[in-house]
């Protein structure tokens, strides 16, 4: 946990109560899943899904080994303290949130630290796993083209050109056009200046 906290701590840029938290989360997923080398010899066998981007997501990614860029981390902006643990090996995944309650229980039962944040971080060091989350069996249904590994399909957008992987490409009037093309109306970004 020491350790882990101090590599959490380096990737993270500080020590914080959501790396605590993070940690904590991620070892309660890898232990019910029975999974003790997430980064080595077990590394593909763990797909984890995150609800926030917030500081315990940087910790679960450090400690499960799941990374963005190898398609084994996967974000739904939910904005929960939540995180499903999913176990290609035996198709099990484990459900973890963390309680809202356990912020009073940090107050209450270290009033005698003087921020709310070293409260909190005491609370998620030492409080027992039932106090800080309550944990549920899931069924995630992975589709392939989420897998991770390289992409298998590559298509051109017909209307902005632009490379498409793992079939992230929807059929409009028979034309094939990637999402951003396809639902313009769900594009995060627009033009700066305005055609006219
Ligand atoms: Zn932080
Ligand atoms: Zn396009």
């Amino acid at each position: 946990m020491d350790e882990l906290l101090r590599q959490a701590e380096a990737a993270h840029g500080h020590l914080c109560a959501g790396q605590i938290l993070g940690v904590r989360m991620a070892l309660l997923g890898l232990g019910r899943l029975g999974i003790v080398d997430p980064r080595g010899a077990e590394r593909k066998r763990l797909i984890t899904y995150v609800e926030i981007d917030r500081c315990a997501t940087d910790a679960i990614g450090l400690v499960t080994g799941c990374r963005l860029g190898k398609r084994a981390l996967k974000f739904r902006d939910w904005g929960k303290m939540a995180a499903t643990f999913v176990d290609l090996a035996s198709d099990r995944a484990l459900r973890v949130v963390a309680i809202e309650n356990s912020r009073d229980l940090a107050d209450r039962r270290y009033p005698h630290l003087e921020t709310k944040s070293l409260r909190q971080m005491q609370a998620y060091r030492e409080l027992a796993d039932g106090d800080l989350f309550r944990e549920e069996w899931v069924r995630v249904a992975i589709d392939s083209a989420d897998l991770p590994g390289a992409s298998r399909e590559r298509a051109i957008c017909e209307q902005c050109g632009e490379g498409v992987n793992f079939g992230r490409v929807a059929r409009v009037k028979g034309q094939v056009l990637c999402l951003s093309c396809a639902h313009p109306e769900l594009r995060y970004w627009e033009p700066a200046t305005p055609e006219e």
